[in-house]
């Protein structure tokens, strides 16, 4: 299987709450620029990308408007589902200022900066999405033993299950309770990584444990009051979808 001899230095794996780095060019390529590391975390696991900028040693700034993983090895691991590990990640620039990437060579050092208000909101979302996950656990375990996708964004997440029997308003609002009162709660939130394999990534609260190697918040409280809403896709397949208006986003928390 083809493999890639290099791989990006995933920061956002060391420290979460890290908003920016320094890194150097690896290469750059039609509308993308890849560095030897990043704090951006890319779209995968159902989660969006961040955003930000990477900054140039002659005060240039180019805007990348999205992230993602390419070349990753795939490996199977026991009680895990399909993974990607390794790897290099490209931050595809905006179309407005692929000009700029004339100017930059391999070598050449930058500092790459996320948005962090979006990232903090795709946190929480991501996070929320778990709590909605461990409330259709208890009420439709039949449910999460298939799940057909999700869909983690900064306002909003969602998760699509297969079921044989529809998922009742009732239940809609059991699951509801439960996820909220995980927020009640203001539970700890952990994440931590496989002792083999440091892409490998749990998240865990009050003991329960999933597999994810997305971003999260480190407490259930931010998170305010979650509303879940459910749509049928058609037979057999239903989305459970939640909300939280009454979100704090915490940006403070990141390093200068
Ligand atoms: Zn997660």
């Amino acid at each position: 299987m083809f493999s890639l001899n290099r791989k990006t230095h995933k920061l956002y794996y060391d420290d979460l709450h890290l908003d920016r780095c320094v890194a150097k060019v690896v290469k750059s390529g039609t509308g993308h620029v890849e560095l030897d590391a990043t704090v951006a975390y890319p779209e995968g696991g159902g989660q969006d990308a961040d955003n930000g900028v990477i900054l140039l040693q002659n005060g240039c700034e180019i805007r990348f408007i999205h992230a993602r993983k390419m070349y990753c090895d795939h490996v199977a691991i026991s009680n895990f589902p399909e993974i990607q590990v390794g790897g290099v990640i490209e931050h595809v620039v905006h179309p407005d200022d692929i000009a700029h990437l004339s100017g930059i060579q391999a070598g050449d050092p930058v500092e790459v900066r996320i948005d962090r208000l979006r990232r903090s909101q795709l946190s929480l979302s991501h996070t929320a999405c778990h709590l909605l996950l461990l409330g259709v656990q208890q009420i439709r375990p039949d449910a999460v033993e298939w799940i057909l996708g999700c869909h983690i964004r900064a306002d909003a997440a969602r998760l699509d299950f297969g079921v044989e029997e529809r998922i009742s308003n009732e239940e809609v609002h059991e699951i509801e309770t439960i996820a909220n009162a995980f927020v009640s709660r203001a539970s700890d939130v952990r994440v931590y990584a496989h002792a083999a394999y440091a892409d490998a990534r749990y998240w865990e609260c009050e003991g329960e444990v999933i597999p994810c190697g997305g971003t999260h918040i480190s407490n259930t409280k931010p998170i305010g009051r979650m509303e879940i809403r459910r749509k049928s896709m058609g037979a057999g397949k239903e989305r459970l979808s939640c909300s939280f208006s009454d979100a704090i986003f915490n940006t403070g928390i990141f390093h200068a």
